[in-house]
Formats: structure tokens, sequence, C-alpha cells
């Protein structure tokens, strides 16, 4: 006779709620049956490797998933480590888990009185959606749930059968093989799109959340050959494979591109690929990321999706997680895998989670050391790189400029002495004459023509003083923000102090009144009149006035305001 028990009043709470007010996301049920599936293979083949006699004849581990259309069933059946009659009771009666325990605590703090009001349904879904209620889920989408398993040292199997209102009952039972056997009851009221009994659905479901179990996910596939006849074969719907917990040395270039393409919808190879695992320090995990060698077309639109793929322990969680990439490195694609994720994390939790936050310091570490490599050790695909994405390196140093000694030795940019795999400001530096002063001179316009037909350029010819470029409109401002590098500090050579020779000041006091005259001339045309020593050739040039504001830079802002 079957044992009847209760489950534990917090089970009960629980178990009301997801019956009761839980209409979206049921897919997820799925998730969390092969991801305990997986748990429990993982267990046994653990135990096997120092016993390989655990496994008996039953060798090839596996999750079996079975589609049974006229008991409107469907069964999820792992032959991993099984559970003795304690175990059922411990963990498919109580709630174990500090997360969902968690969970109830707030619950509480959510309920006042334990009558329900609309707003207070709202607060326990998100509730649920945050912390996520493991095995308890399967009630989603059945009206009943028979758990039949046998753990792997005993000779009887158990049987726990519940309707998840209330009550479980729970006996001994003959079972031939070591493993746990999950059925499905479904519900009869499930919606159009939660057929879980149409294995196509059940293959998306596998590839979305499940396609890197280690294990192979098996399904019994019908396929109608011709008309009216079935063809049944075996068919393991996950890829298995998670690249990324294989050893760099044991991936090929080609399989790290075709991956990166598959997943990340581009039709090019990556520019970069960074794999690393992070052990020993706070937090585990494993990064696979790339930088992709073209940017995307909507890069700049509200349809580009920022943020990495996180997954825990192979089983995937959620798309763009923010949280792990800073924002100026937005164009990097990729995924992390970390045992310490939670499989239920929601984007508000991670928000204020701490790991995620050492987690893309790390990351963000590991991105900038690449590009660094790439410039240092391949210098011409790193200006194919610079000329894609050199924009948005700027733009997002601009708006992190307290964080400028991160980013700036990427900067590349054209200067008068630079062939095409243009110029570094550290490579500036090294090359600024002895006379020259603390000064990076800069000129500003729209292409590096019109920059070389500047009057004021002829003097920074002669003296050979290198002169960038800046092409790009964001550049005037990035630089002023910068203000210096390495403590030498930025000057356009049309700004009106820059002062090249210094005996230049009696000069200019002896044409005092020539000066004054032509100023008068030209009276509210210009601001002030005076010598220069930077021109060669032609005879005068229009400076800005305002020390902070360039004539490239009034015309920018002038369009802006238009
Ligand atoms: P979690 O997986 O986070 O521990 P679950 O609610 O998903 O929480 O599962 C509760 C427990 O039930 C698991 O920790 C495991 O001990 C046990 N369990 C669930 N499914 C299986 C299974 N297929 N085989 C063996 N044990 C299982
Ligand atoms: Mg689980």
């Amino acid at each position: 006779m079957p044992e009847v028990k209760e489950f534990q009043a917090e089970t009960k709470q629980l178990l009301n709620l997801i019956i009761n007010s839980i209409y979206t996301h049921k897919d997820i049920f799925l998730r969390e049956l092969i991801s305990n599936a997986s748990d429990a293979l993982d267990k046994i083949r653990f135990l096997s490797l120092k016993d390989p006699n655990v496994l008996q004849n039953d060798t090839d581990l596996r999750i079996r998933i079975e589609i049974d259309k006229d008991n409107n069933t469907l069964i999820v059946e792992d032959n991993g480590i099984g559970m003795s009659y304690e175990e059922v009771i411990e963990n498919l009666g109580t709630i174990a888990k500090s997360g969902t325990k968690n969970f109830l605590q707030q619950l509480k703090q959510a309920q006042i009185g334990n009558s329900l009001t609309v707003d207070k349904e709202n607060t326990i879904i998100n509730l649920i959606g945050q912390f996520g209620v493991g095995f308890y889920s399967v009630f989603m989408v059945a009206k009943k749930v028979i758990v039949e398993t046998k753990k792997w040292d005993q000779d009887k199997g158990v049987r726990w059968e519940s309707d998840g209102i209330g009550t479980y009952s729970i006996e001994e039972c003959e079972k031939a093989n070591r493993g746990t056997k999950i059925t499905l009851i479904l519900k009869d009221d499930l919606d159009e799109d939660e057929n879980y009994l149409d294995q196509y659905k059940i293959q998306e479901l596998v590839k979305k959340h499940s396609n890197y179990i280690k294990y192979p996910i098996k399904i019994k596939w019908e396929e109608e050959v011709e008309s009216g006849k079935k063809k049944i074969t075996n068919k393991i719907l996950n890829s298995m494979v998670p690249l990324w917990n294989k050893s760099k040395e044991e991936i090929s270039q080609n399989e790290y591109n075709e991956f990166y393409k598959e997943h990340f919808y581009d039709w090019n190879d990556p520019f970069d690929v960074i794999h690393f695992k992070a052990e020993g320090t706070t937090v585990e995990f494993t990064a696979l990321l790339y930088i992709p060698s073209k940017l995307p077309f909507t890069f700049f639109s509200k349809d580009y999706k920022r943020g990495l793929n996180l997954y825990s322990k192979n089983v995937f969680i959620m798309e763009n997680c923010e949280e792990v990439l800073p924002d100026y490195l937005g164009f990097v694609k990729g995924l992390v895998d970390s045992p310490d994720f939670s499989l239920n994390i929601s984007r508000e939790i991670l928000q204020k989670n701490k790991q995620l936050k050492v987690i893309r310091k790390n990351i963000e570490k590991k991105i900038l050391d690449a590009l660094k490599s790439k410039l240092e050790n391949e210098r011409e695909k790193y200006v194919e790189f610079w000329n894609e994405f050199g924009k948005v390196i700027k733009a997002g140093l601009y708006q992190n400029i307290q964080e400028k000694e991160k980013v700036q030795d990427l900067l590349l940019f054209e200067s008068s002495t630079s062939d095409k795999n243009m110029v570094t400001l550290k490579e500036y530096i090294s090359k600024m004459k002895e006379d020259q002063g603390n000064y990076i001179y800069y000129a500003v316009g729209e292409s590096k023509d019109i920059i070389e037909n500047l009057p004021q350029m002829e003097s920074f010819k002669e003296k050979g003083y290198e002169v960038l470029y800046l092409t790009d409109e964001i550049d005037e401002f990035l630089i002023k923000l910068m203000h210096d590098y390495e403590g030498k500090e930025f000057k356009s050579i049309s700004s009106s102090n820059v002062k090249i020779d210094e005996k230049f000041k009696e000069k200019e006091e002896e044409n005092k009144d020539l000066l004054q005259k032509i100023k008068e001339y030209l009276k509210d045309k210009v601001k002030d009149v005076r010598l220069t020593d930077k021109l060669k050739e032609s005879p005068a040039c229009i400076v800005s006035a305002n020390e902070a504001i360039s004539l490239n830079m009034e015309k920018t802002l002038k369009n802006l305001e238009q």
C-alpha cells in the first residue's frame, strides 16, 4: 500500500502558487527536468570513476524523452544515480534549496494575510521568475506527475505520485534499471504553443535550453517517408559538445569560427577569439568571447542587443546579459558559463550580483589585453579592426574618461608622418622632437587632404613635429576631454596661443601699430589680430579665439543645434 504524505507547509504554499498563478514561462519545466537528469548522471559518472562496476551493464549514460500522445504523457528518463526512499521524501516533499527558502521569505513579505489581490499576484509571479522552483515547475504543465526511481546500489525502486495539491503518495516498487523516470500527465488546458507532445516543440526547447548538456538527449523521432508510411528513428536532440569546455589545444580555429557564425548570426569570421577559464578566484567561470570583424549594421540602433549569454554547467540560462560586459565593449559577443549561476537568475537579481561584477572586470581586462596584443603583434589586422570599431572605442572612452588609462593605448590616428599603419599615442611621444615641448600637436579637418593644406601645417612640417590628424567628428571632443597623454598635453595647431618660438613676443611689440590698423579695418569680423610664425607660404590664417572650442567644434556644435 502506498504511503500518503503531506507536503511540507512551505512546499504546499509554493505548489499552490505554481499551479494557480503562473501562466507564462511554462517551457522551463523541461530545462529543469533535463538539468536534474544531467546532475544525476554526473553523480553516477563520478562514482564510476573510482569503481567502474558501479555502472554494471548500463554504461551508456543518457537522457531519454518519450512522447505518448495516446495517453497525453511526456516522459523524461535518465540512468543516473537514482534516489532512495528517504531521498525522494527529502527531495520531492520538502524545500531544501536555500534559493527557494529565500523565495518564500520574500513571499511572506509580499503577502499580507493570505488573501491575494491582483497586485500581489503580480509580485508573486515576479518572485517566481526570480527564484525558480526546480522540480516543482512540472506542476505548471502536468496535472499529475509520477516519479519512478532506483538508486544505483539498491534492489528496489521507489514510486512517487502527486497532483501537486497537498499530498503525494510513495511506495516501494519493482524497477529494472538504475535511474529516474518522470512521467508527466499533461494538463488539458495548455495553450496551442505549449504542445509538449509535439516532437518539434520538444526539439526546439532542447536546442534552446539544453543543447550543451553533455549526455545525449534521445527521442524516438517520427518521420513520414511516403504518404501514410512512418519511419521511426532514434534521434539525439542536443549537440552535446560545449565547445567552451574543451581545452584550447583541442579546438581548431575553424571550430571556433563555425561556432561563432552559428550562434551569433554573422557571416564573417571573427576578428579574434578569447577563451579562458577563471579558477581559484572568488568566482569560477569559463568565458568564450568573440570580437567581430565587422560592425553589425544594427549596432547604433535600438535593435542591437548587447551582452553575453549565460550558462550554468552547460545549461543555457539567459541571452544577452549586459551585466557581464562593459558598455563600451558592447560589440563583443560570446558566453559565460559558471557553476555559481543559479538556473533561475533574473535580470533584477543580476544587477545586484557581486559575482557578476568580478566577472565583468575579468572579462574587460581580457578583451583589452587581447586588443593590445593584436595591436602590437598584428598591426595590419588591427588597423582593419580599428577602421570598423575605432568610432565605438572612442565613444566608449569619451563616456568613461575617468578610466582613460585602460583604453587610450588602443587609439590610432593618422598623422603628418604616419603610413597606413597609423600611429598610437605611445609611438607619437616616442618620436617627439626635443624642442617640441610637452605638447602633442593635432590638427582637425574633414580629411587628411584638407588638413595637409592648412596654412598652419607649414611650420610644423618644417620643424619636423608630428601632427595628429583628427578627421572623425568625435576626435576633437575626445582629445579635449583626455587633456593629456602621459603628461603631454594635447594642443591644436590652430589654437591662437600655440607658441613655437619664445622670442616671438618682441616682434609682436614692434608691429603693434600695424596689427591695430588691420584690426580696425576688419572690425566685427575678428576678435583679435596677431602675428604668427606658424605660416611659411600663406600670408594669413584664421584661428579660433577660444582655447576650448576650435573652428571645427564650433561647426559640429552648430550642426547639432540645427
Ligand atoms: P535542485 O536541482 O536545484 O537541487 P530541484 O528541485 O530541481 O532542485 O531538485 C531537487 C532535488 O531532487 C535534486 O537536488 C536531486 O537531489 C533530486 N532529483 C531531482 N531530479 C532527480 C533525478 N532525475 N535523479 C536524481 N535525483 C533527482
Ligand atoms: Mg534542479
